[in-house]
């Protein structure tokens, strides 16, 4: 039995108030970048619209399409990048959401394509370690999506060459979560590099346990 669209209220507000956040927090800027969420039970996708300015989004904004990108509710077009989205739901069911940023530092490797070294202890905790880059492909196709696999299915971030940051989580928090710390990352590195030469880390899990406690 198809759920009832109220079913999808709790998770297109939460889009809005995540997008925002992000777009206030400058990992997006004007309408660039989109973010969706996977309900397992119906098999659709909620995400945001295209082109729409987020300081102006509304709960109602958000798109309900299913894996082929027929709309089941809403009033405008899916993200452009529908396809990326559908494409990670389906050959990687572990993971929820999905948040796609051109976050500016990160970005800035993404457009040189090239990794950006594990340094730091949350780069491994929550991103796997070295931010690694997925193979060019047109904005808009779905190759952007098939081309994160090999990285996704490891790891739960990576960079779109001379696009972006795509990151996924079991949740729409955690995948922003991810999109921080990999801008963060980015920055860090940046900062590094202005004077000196950062040294990558061999660190462990075990290792980095007291860093928490
Ligand atoms: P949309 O506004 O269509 O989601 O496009 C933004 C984007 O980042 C394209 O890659
Ligand atoms: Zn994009």
């Amino acid at each position: 039995m198809k759920p009832s669209l109220s079913d999808f209220i709790p998770m297109r507000e939460e889009i809005v108030m995540t997008a925002q956040r992000a777009y206030q927090e400058g990992l997006m800027a004007a309408t660039s970048g989109n973010l969706s969420c996977f309900d397992e039970k119906s098999g659709y996708i909620a995400i945001t619209p295209s082109g729409m300015d987020y300081s102006i989004m509304k709960p109602d904004d958000i798109v309900i399409i299913d894996l082929d990108g027929n709309v089941i509710d809403g009033i405008h077009k899916p993200s452009s990048e529908w396809k990326m989205h559908a494409e990670i739901y389906r050959h990687l069911p572990q993971h929820h959401a999905i948040v796609h940023t051109h976050s500016p530092s990160a970005t800035a490797y993404a457009v040189l394509r090239r990794e950006i070294p594990c340094v730091l202890v949350e780069m491994l905790l929550f991103l796997g370690g070295s931010i690694e880059v997925a193979e060019y492909a047109a904005q808009g196709s779905a190759a952007v999506g098939t081309n994160c696999l090999p990285i996704l299915s490891r790891k739960p971030a990576c960079l779109l060459a001379n696009h972006g940051v795509v990151t996924v989580g079991d949740t729409l928090a955690q995948a922003y979560t991810n999109s921080v710390y990999v801008e963060d990352s980015a920055k860090i590195v940046q900062l590094a590099m202005s004077t000196g030469c950062p040294i990558p880390a061999i660190l462990d899990k075990e290792g980095s346990k007291p860093y928490h406690e």
